[in-house]
């Protein structure tokens, strides 16, 4: 069986949820996961923030503005009668729900299930239009199957035995419809597995099922050599790796959500990137198999913070290292990139909630100087040693870009360059010219 994800854009009207339709009718048994219709988790995300704020008046505005949307959505949607009344009715229940807590408590629990409606009322309004259309489609409910462990990472086992189990009791279906993103922890609440995280539920749930193949439809014709927000004519790479997928995605291709490749390289599942409004381009096929002697692309991630302990004494002593990461440990603030020299070790982290604290603990063992703003540029490639030249073409490309720090070995796949956010744009483009 297939696993066919449609993301916001794909899903994002009642015309675009038509074409889903057609993509997925073939008389083939497959699941299909849905994202919110696009803008809708950032409404809620922002209901969510004025209900913290007891901003009622706030939050009614824009529940009221994105109800007022689904309204004609649905119009649009359905012919029959009776499908436009159900569809009334299933937006009425929602929007009533999330009216619901302007007048009560509002806790952080409250805040995931607000962000859970997006894909609810998604897969509901499609599961609809596929009845009117005479089709065997049905809903597996996400928060039956999918969970996250006490450390918020998912609980493969369970989510293996539950959509078994779900999938068990509704043989007669055709097209299976569930939610992206959302999912239940480890204590039951309903969650979610972070912003753009249905890419995440989509791979999850192929690697449960063993699928044969993993869709992710978006709105561009597969990764790119380079961010296409940011520099023009960028090409569509017709074949990936696994590692150099998931190394373009953690390191910000936004195509795909950052963890999303595991389970699927895990399991061995091809992701096929596919362009719903193309849907016969090639688009992009990730596997197991590595094209040799090449660079393949160019990714880009923000909001990266770079941390300096200069100790002269201390550092190549053993045990220093460990001291530092221990610290970082003690706070749950992964490190993305290292380097070190005699004097000093560099690191960066994309997550400053704890940073205040980390300095403190740091500046024990030496003088401590924080960068923020900063990015990290990523060329994902076959760059093994063995493929000389590759290092001198991108610092080639970089000659007029400040670069503050370089890391390369860590794998074959990826050279990693911090520099500052402001010259992204530059950088990119200037990379783009010289390797593609
Ligand atoms: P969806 O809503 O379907 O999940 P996303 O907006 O999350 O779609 O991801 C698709 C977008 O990712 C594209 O529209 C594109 O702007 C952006 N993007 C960033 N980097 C890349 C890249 N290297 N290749 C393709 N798309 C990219
Ligand atoms: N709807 C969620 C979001 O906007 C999940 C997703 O689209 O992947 O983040
Ligand atoms: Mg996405």
């Amino acid at each position: 069986m297939k696993v066919l994800k449609f993301g916001g854009t794909s899903v994002g009207s009642a015309q675009r949820i038509k074409e889903v339709a057609e993509l997925v009718i073939n008389g083939q048994k497959k699941i299909v996961v849905l994202s919110a219709m696009s803008g809708t988790t950032n409404s809620l995300v922002e209901i969510a923030n004025y209900l913290y704020k007891k901003n009622h008046e706030g939050a009614k505005e824009v529940i009221n503005k994105l109800e007022h949307k689904y309204y004609q959505e649905v119009e649009a949607l359905y012919s029959e009668e009776t499908y436009k009344k159900k569809g009334h009715a299933l937006i009425k229940t929602h929007f009533e729900y999330l009216k619901s807590f302007t007048k009560d408590l509002f806790t952080v629990f409250e805040e995931k299930t607000i962000l859970a409606q997006g894909e609810l009322i998604s897969t509901a309004m499609f599961h609809y239009y596929l009845q009117e259309r005479k089709q065997k489609s049905d809903i597996l409910p996400a928060l039956d199957y999918m969970r996250i462990d006490k450390n918020n990472e998912p609980d493969a086992e369970y989510i293996k035995l539950n959509i078994k189990k779900v999938l068990a009791a509704k043989p007669d279906v055709d097209i299976y419809i569930t939610q992206g993103f959302i999912c239940r922890n480890a204590f039951g609440e309903v969650d979610n597995l972070q912003r753009g995280g249905s890419d995440y539920s989509a791979s999850l749930i192929g690697a449960a099922i063993k699928a044969e193949e993993i869709q992710i439809w978006t709105d561009i014709d597969g990764m790119h050599n380079n961010d296409p927000r940011y520099v023009e004519k960028t090409q569509s790479i017709s074949d990936l790796s696994f590692d150099e997928a998931a190394e373009l995605a953690y390191f910000g291709a936004k195509i795909l959500h950052p963890t999303s490749v595991l389970p699927a390289k895990l399991g061995n599942i091809p992701v096929r990137l596919l362009n719903t409004l193309e849907p016969h381009a090639h688009g992009t096929l990730i596997s197991s198999q590595q094209q040799k002697k090449r660079i393949t692309a160019v990714a880009a991630k923000d909001d990266i913070t770079a941390i300096k302990i200069k100790s002269g004494r201390m550092l190549l002593a053993y045990g220093f290292l460990r001291k530092v990461f221990e610290i970082f440990e003690s706070y749950k603030t992964p490190i993305d990139m290292i380097t070190t020299s005699e004097v000093g070790v560099s690191v960066t982290i994309d997550n400053n909630r704890h940073l205040d604290e980390i300095v403190d603990d740091l500046k024990k063992y030496g003088t401590v100087e924080v960068d923020r703003d900063q990015i990290i540029i990523c060329v994902v490639g076959d760059l093994i040693a063995e493929n000389n030249g590759y290092a001198n073409k991108i610092f080639d490309a970089m000659q007029d870009i400040p670069i503050r720090m370089i890391s390369y070995g860590g794998s074959n796949y990826n050279v990693s360059i911090l520099i500052n956010a402001a010259d992204k744009k530059a950088a990119l483009n200037a990379l783009s010219e010289k390797l593609f």
